[in-house]
């Protein structure tokens, strides 16, 4: 790492950008590209052959021999395989060579990849085709060509296909409604994106000493530390030396990525700590996502540490999210949520305003759906998290407006009685108040809206295509209505008035912890989906089949293999964590804790020999065989549960969640209330004090 470095000069130095091809592209083969870019359409051959021998010298002078079709497939992480450029020249000797056809399109053997069904063994094959959006990248000697990958018959077998297409959707359906507004310019409406990382650092050599942190992520067991996060000292504390100088060496990977890495803080929890990225498309901001999970983990080891990326690593503290910044610019450099300065303007933000809390509220199942998981099941709804009852949070002033709106009351002047939309001018919406309500799944925040329940290592493109996918539909049936209208300014000031009085109930300033909220949802009739399993069987709910197919954005066989993966994802997760949680319970914890029996027995001998009182070792002798009794048998009960385990994919994920995981956290409790009268010498491995301050 180099101490001084210069920012400008190494961002986006190994990323073969736009700078890059307009520099090494002849001007015909650069505007052919961009032209296809713009309209989508796909590269001829003799394009496609230019740019990839220019990308084959540009990634050779950076020392890459391989180059590799870089896709994500519905693992939710990303998948590679390296071809080197390589061909015999015919002499024993060889030249680098690397064509067109090579870098549009591969071919892969998918057989190991979740399918969901949508792929039968027979037909293995899966093909990735060459994202243009996205720019190749240089990287551990490789280059890297974002790809979609997907099935010999079509299907999408990844989670970028359909990204892209709920993208090209909402910027349909958003340009309907420009269009209504008088803008003729707009020719593109991208979906932003700014997603914040939280993460956990500990050290290298602690981490190795425990089987459950190497093996699922997490701690399966560990009685709370003396101290937690109730001094609140660690948020936006000084970061300690050695975290900073991953922090820098971070940087400067990502920022050579061409990733814009902005924000770096010391989060919440102890050892917890964030890092956020310029918004970007919601497509870059995904692969840049997944880069830098990738770079976390790898930078981290260099330094001697290991970077947490599960929802929960830890009971009873802080665990780790996402939160997803949303929102959505068009291509003359306007952001559609902010509110403006005129009255037009203003009942344009108003419009797509309702559209999107009629879409969070119509379609709250999808999206809770889009960020259940094994992990965040763990997280939401504690410690800092938002609860899994989604509801929107508009702030203060915003909330006032819309109600001024649905009770037909003027906000700012008394004299008047209705704000009139598109003809009166919005009371300004301050920026800051918004934000701190941690408590909010959808939080507005002054120009875009802030999802919060994403877990920390979950792919970012899901929420992403059911927010897409949402405003699109809301969008589509507006601007069926808009367009219809013989007197647009009254019909407008009638649909955000009916829309916001339908769905008033989705919106929600309060604390969303508190019981009283729960009950309160409960009588609003919003969803109120605790788990995995319970949200689930709500994704593959004919009113989401229909969207989806609707807009284009998944088949219906693409969309049921992805509840599919989802559901068998979730009991893998949990057999993983179950088989863990015996094993470390009858070969560690069970011998260390009769280890140190027998050792207090024999002291027992020894002191009643000299006639000295044993009170306080017999009591601990006493509870401890009684505690390990416990243990053992709640190991045994999870053991013999786990042999029946259901085959049908969403009979498992129920058996996973209510038989399994209920006995694996009794296991735990059990192990937990012997750590506390246990020896720390004789306790198999780091404790959450030796864990979280290191
Ligand atoms: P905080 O949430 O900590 O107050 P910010 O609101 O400044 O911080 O930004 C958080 C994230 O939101 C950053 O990734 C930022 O780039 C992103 N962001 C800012 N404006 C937008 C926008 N219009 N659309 C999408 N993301 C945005
Ligand atoms: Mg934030």
């Amino acid at each position: 790492m180099n101490p001084t470095i210069n920012v400008p000069e190494i961002f986006g130095s190994d990323v073969f950008n736009e700078a890059t091809m307009k520099q090494r592209l002849s001007p015909e083969v650069y505007c052919a590209w961009k032209q296809c870019i713009q309209t989508g359409s796909s590269l001829p051959l003799d394009v496609a052959n230019e740019i990839a021998e220019a990308m084959k010298v540009w990634a050779t002078e950076k020392g890459a021999t391989h180059y590799t079709h870089w896709f994500q497939p519905m693992t939710g992480i990303t998948a590679e395989k390296h071809d080197s450029f390589i061909v015999p020249a015919g002499d024993g000797r060889v030249i680098m060579e690397f064509s067109g056809k090579e870098l549009v399109r591969g071919e892969s053997d998918a057989s190991s990849f979740p399918s969901g069904g949508l792929r039968a063994t027979f037909e293995a094959r899966g093909y990735t085709a060459w994202d243009p959006t996205a720019f190749a990248f240089v990287k551990d000697n490789s280059l890297y060509i974002p790809t979609c990958f997907f099935s010999y018959t079509g299907e999408a077998l990844d989670k970028k296909t359909p990204l892209l297409r709920s993208m090209d959707e909402v910027s349909r359906e958003a340009i309907r409604i420009l269009r209504l507004f008088g803008d003729h310019e707009t020719k593109r409406v991208t979906a932003s994106v700014g997603a914040e990382q939280e993460y956990f650092l500990l050290p290298k050599d602690l981490y190795a000493q425990r089987e459950d942190l190497r093996l699922t992520g997490r701690t399966l067991f560990g009685a709370p530390a003396p101290k937690g996060e109730e001094l609140e000292d660690h948020y936006f504390g000084t970061i300690r030396t050695r975290v900073s100088t991953f922090m820098k060496d971070l940087d400067e990977q990502l920022w050579r990525l061409g990733i814009l890495s902005k924000t770096k803080h010391n989060e919440v929890a102890p050892c917890q700590h964030e890092m956020a990225p310029i918004y970007s498309s919601a497509n870059s901001a995904c692969d840049a996502n997944q880069l830098i999970m990738e770079i976390m983990k790898k930078c981290a080891a260099k330094h001697n540490l290991v970077c947490l990326l599960h929802e929960k690593p830890f009971a009873c503290v802080s665990g780790s999210g996402k939160h997803n910044n949303w929102s959505l610019a068009t291509d003359t450099g306007k952001n559609l949520f902010s509110p403006g300065k005129t009255p037009r303007q203003n009942a344009q933000f108003l419009v797509f305003l309702a559209a999107f809390v009629k879409g969070v509220d119509d379609y709250q199942d999808f999206l809770r759906c889009s960020v259940a998981s094994a992990g965040n099941d763990r997280r939401l709804g504690a410690n800092e998290a938002p609860p899994v009852i989604i509801s929107v949070y508009l702030g203060d002033e915003l909330h006032a407006v819309v109600e001024s709106i649905i009770s037909g009351s003027n906000y700012t002047d008394p004299e008047k009685s209705v704000m009139r939309i598109g003809v009166d001018v919005l009371p300004s919406i301050p920026k800051d108040t918004t934000d701190r309500n941690r408590t909010s799944p959808l939080a507005f925040t002054g120009n875009k809206f802030e999802f919060r329940m994403l877990g920390s290592s979950q792919s970012i493109a899901g929420p992403n295509i059911a927010l897409n996918t949402i405003m699109a539909e809301e969008l589509s049936q507006f601007a069926d209505i808009l367009e219809k209208a013989d007197d647009f300014d009254a019909m407008l000031q009638k649909l955000v008035c009916d829309t916001f009085t339908a769905h008033q109930r989705i919106l929600f300033n309060g604390n969303g912890y508190s019981e009283e909220w729960r009950t309160e949802a409960q009588r609003r009739g919003l969803s109120d989906l605790r788990t995995t399993t319970e949200a689930m069987p709500r994704y593959v709910s004919d009113k989401n089949v229909e969207l989806v197919t609707k807009h284009g954005i998944f088949t219906e066989s693409e969309f049921r293999a992805r509840n599919e993966i989802h559901l068998e994802a979730y009991s893998k997760i949990i057999n993983i964590e179950a088989k863990t949680t015996a094993d470390m319970a009858i070969r560690q914890i069970l011998p260390a804790v009769s280890r140190y029996c027998a050792d207090l027995a024999k002291n027992i001998a020894a002191k009643k020999a000299l006639g000295c009182s044993c009170k306080a070792e017999s009591d601990l002798v006493a509870k401890l065989s009684c505690g390990t009794d416990q243990l053992y048998d709640d190991c045994l009960q999870l053991n013999e549960a786990l042999k029946s385990v259901p085959c049908e994919s969403i009979d498992a994920a129920n058996y996973f969640s209510h038989v399994i995981v209920p006995k694996m956290d009794a296991v735990r409790a059990s192990a937990d209330r012997l750590e506390l009268i246990t020896d720390k010498d004789y306790w198999p491995f780091p404790t959450y004090s030796d864990l979280l301050f290191y």
